[in-house]
């Protein structure tokens, strides 16, 4: 767990006007804007490999044997466990990004589409590192939609913005310095600096950044266009502060 825990200055996240985005992934669980990575537990990945073990243990167990029975607990407790440690990783997550920002952006990822997607087209890592075999299960480990869930009830408990764009915008392979776009970036490539400006870019954190930028432009908050392009906004399930004031901003704002 990389992230740093600020220091809570009383009103501070009231007043400032900090606006984040975040970038799902594999590899780090999240990259934000400003730079931070959040990773993922190694704890959570250890307690998984338990309930495999005891798993295969149980279904050595003679059918209706006492041994099956306690075999069986002990996998339920190992389940227990998996929740929790992933329910406790994420909250603390969520928390820290609402007590932080009054802004949230993020990617609209459909998590089911990502880990069977044959497409390769797709720009966000996790989605093509997904196909690697091994790495589905990581993925539902990671709990992408449970991450959501939480944002949404915490940032409208919290009267903050979280603003979800849509999945298709290339925020990889955008310059989020001069908005130069790539026409391809492998996935391997974990730095590159832009032909247009020669800005060197942190594959994650750039995306992140224009994460923001289209959250932004979906939000009215920036006038003109911010890397506008395949930006939209993701209708019902978004926090009602998240839709109402949009149109009218936008109108404005052009
Ligand atoms: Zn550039």
């Amino acid at each position: 767990m990389t992230f740093a825990v600020d220091t809570d200055e009383p009103g501070h996240t009231d007043e400032a006007r900090h606006e984040i985005g975040v970038d799902l992934g594999v590899k780090d669980f999240a990259v934000i804007s400003d730079g931070e990575r959040v990773a993922n537990p190694r704890h959570l990945e250890r307690k998984a490999r338990n309930l495999a073990r005891y798993q295969r243990r149980m279904t050595r167990c003679r059918r209706g044997s006492m041994n099956r029975r306690k075999a069986r607990a002990k996998v339920a407790r190992a389940h227990r466990k998996v929740r929790h440690a992933r329910q406790d990783f994420l909250h603390r997550t969520t928390t820290n990004l609402v007590r932080r920002a009054d802004t949230i952006v993020i990617e609209d990822l459909n998590v089911r589409g990502a880990m069977s997607s044959a497409s390769g087209t797709l720009d966000q890592p996790g989605r093509n590192v997904a196909r690697k075999s091994g790495l589905n299960r990581a993925i539902a480990d990671c709990g992408w939609g449970e991450f959501r869930r939480q944002l949404e009830y915490k940032c409208e408990r919290a009267g903050r913005r979280l603003v979800v764009i849509d999945r298709w915008y290339p925020s990889s392979k955008t310059c989020s310095a001069c908005g130069h776009l790539l026409s391809e970036l492998s996935l391997s490539t974990r730095h590159w600096t832009c032909p247009g400006c020669r800005t060197r870019h942190d594959r994650d954190i750039n995306a992140a950044k224009n994460i923001l930028a289209a959250g932004r432009a979906v939000a009215g908050n920036t006038p003109g266009d911010v890397c506008g392009a395949g930006v939209s906004r993701q209708g019902s399930s978004l926090p009602q502060s998240a839709v109402k004031q949009k149109p009218r901003a936008a109108r404005r704002a052009t």
